[in-house]
């Protein structure tokens, strides 16, 4: 039930404890509905985690996480079009809110800190609760009257104090749970900051010794995790990578920006290149990460550029830099070519004095779908640099100059002829050399878009010399 605001000063009412009842209002018909079909079939069944902890803080699950003593093949055989993710028993049912039915289970054996070695199921939900993360995603609720929503809080660890006096505290020995997972790491850094919770001293003193440990961690969920972090509206990057970084966290996951530290950055604002970073990432939105990313990446070649108080080509480098980030944290490959075409771009210089020409040819090299991204990178480090609005009235100018040149081709594809053409008429044979001269006539073409007629390329291409 929606009780308080959160972030709320006082946290769950007073009465919530371990064992107490709780109604669930609403409770939406997906999570009721599997819940319904579990019991019915005899198998005890309960909600926990995350969708408990932000309904009794008032904030709304949007997830919900259902366990149960079912084995995953019964609750599979349950829910026949859901889909199963054999290996940790996770059944995800389709459709939304999203609702996901997980077998209680208790982990063993992590060798790697990635994954569990082994997953014994058929456990109890003491155990299954005993496994969790953070106190305050070990609490449970045990459906009474489905049809009321109600039901009775299971809180073996003492979650619902934990959020009341807003901690994050890890459930049990924290230095075996961080030996265990080193993604809880990330995870505590991450709800710590997004509720304003404190580390709890102890959990926070093992978080440290743990850090070097995230160096294990696989790409892909250090990449996930990442884009949670800068995906969250009610996280601050500048916040955050500054708390990675002071935990040791940074500096084993992204040595890259750890290494902007003391790097000056000749901006109005106080502060250094890393500081500069994080402040142009946190200046674009959470709703779009790898654009976040794009701005915490954008002067990562000012680390090794620096030469007589100018980064020299910092752009350049830093796209290279850039891209192997990117490609090491396995992010698909529009978002590594997004990122790195951003960083390449991002100190071009417009002038009143450009020549439509120009004007095109800067299309061109961006790319058209790039340029909004482009310019919102560019406001987001200028207003970084404290240099606030004053270039946006050059930004202005090149914004209406690109919406005159809107029609003018400005790739190879828009061209009057094709390499098809190119072949059949000119009797060229196929191969590179076609996409050379391709290349060649959409400079003409950028140079002067009369051009782009089909003899007239066609002329221009007989008269290329060494075709
Ligand atoms: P969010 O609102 O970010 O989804 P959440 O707490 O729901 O937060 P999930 O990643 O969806 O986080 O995980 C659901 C639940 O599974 C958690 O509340 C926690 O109980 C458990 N959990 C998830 N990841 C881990 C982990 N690495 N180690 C232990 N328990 C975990
Ligand atoms: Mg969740």
């Amino acid at each position: 039930m929606a009780q308080l605001p959160f972030p709320g000063r006082s946290g769950p009412d007073a009465g919530l404890r371990d064992g107490a009842s709780y109604t669930i209002d609403p409770l939406p018909e997906e999570p009721r509905a599997a819940l319904r079909t579990l019991i019915e079939a005899g198998h005890e069944a309960v909600l926990v985690g995350g969708c408990i902890r932000d309904e009794i803080t008032g904030r709304g699950a949007t997830d919900w996480d259902l366990a149960t003593a079912a084995p995953p093949e019964a609750v599979s055989e349950l829910f026949p079009r859901s889909h199963w993710e054999n290996r940790f028993g996770t059944v995800t049912l389709p459709g939304s809110p999203l609702v996901e039915i997980t077998s209680y289970r208790t982990e063993s054996g992590y060798r790697d800190r990635r994954r569990p070695d082994a997953v014994a199921f058929g456990a109890s939900l003491t155990g299954d609760l005993g496994r969790r993360d953070f106190t305050i995603n070990a609490v449970a609720w045990r459906p009474g009257d489905l049809a009321g929503g109600h039901g009775i809080l299971v809180d073996p660890h003492g979650g619902i104090e934990d959020l009341r006096s807003r901690v994050i505290r890890a459930v049990g020995d924290p230095d075996e749970r961080f030996g265990e997972d080193a993604l809880r790491l990330l995870r505590a850094v991450r709800f710590s900051l997004r509720f304003g919770f404190a580390i709890e001293p102890r959990t926070e003193a093992a978080l440290r010794r743990a850090a070097p440990s995230a160096a294990t961690l696989s790409a892909e969920r250090v990449r996930d995790e990442l884009l949670r972090l800068v995906g969250d509206a009610s996280i601050q990057p500048s916040v955050a990578f500054a708390r990675w970084e002071e935990l040791g966290l940074l500096s084993v996951l992204l040595p890259e920006l750890s290494a902007l530290r003391g790097v000056p950055q000749g901006k109005r604002l106080a502060g250094d290149a890393l500081d500069h970073s994080l402040r142009t990432a946190e200046a674009l939105p959470a709703t779009d990460p790898v654009l976040r990313l794009a701005g915490l990446l954008h002067d990562v070649g000012k680390a090794t550029t620096l030469a007589d108080g100018h980064f020299i080509g910092h752009e350049e480098v830093g796209a290279e830099v850039a891209e192997r980030v990117m490609r090491r944290l396995r992010f698909p490959e529009r978002d590594v070519e997004r990122v790195t075409t951003l960083v390449r771009g991002h100190m071009f210089g417009y002038r009143p004095s450009w020549t439509d020409a120009a004007v095109r040819r800067f299309i061109a090299r961006v790319g058209l779908d790039r340029l909004e991204d482009l310019f919102a990178l560019r406001e987001a480090d200028s207003a970084a640099s404290g240099a606030g609005k004053p270039t946006s009235g050059g930004m202005d100018e090149l914004r209406a100059r690109i919406a005159e040149q809107r029609r003018a081709p400005v790739e190879t594809r828009q061209l009057a002829i094709d390499g098809h053409d190119l072949q059949r008429v000119l009797g060229l044979a196929p191969g590179p050399g076609i996409g050379r001269i391709l290349a060649r006539l959409m400079e003409a073409v950028l140079d002067d878009p009369s051009r782009n007629e089909r003899d007239t390329l066609l002329d221009l291409a007989r008269e290329m010399p060494d075709r």
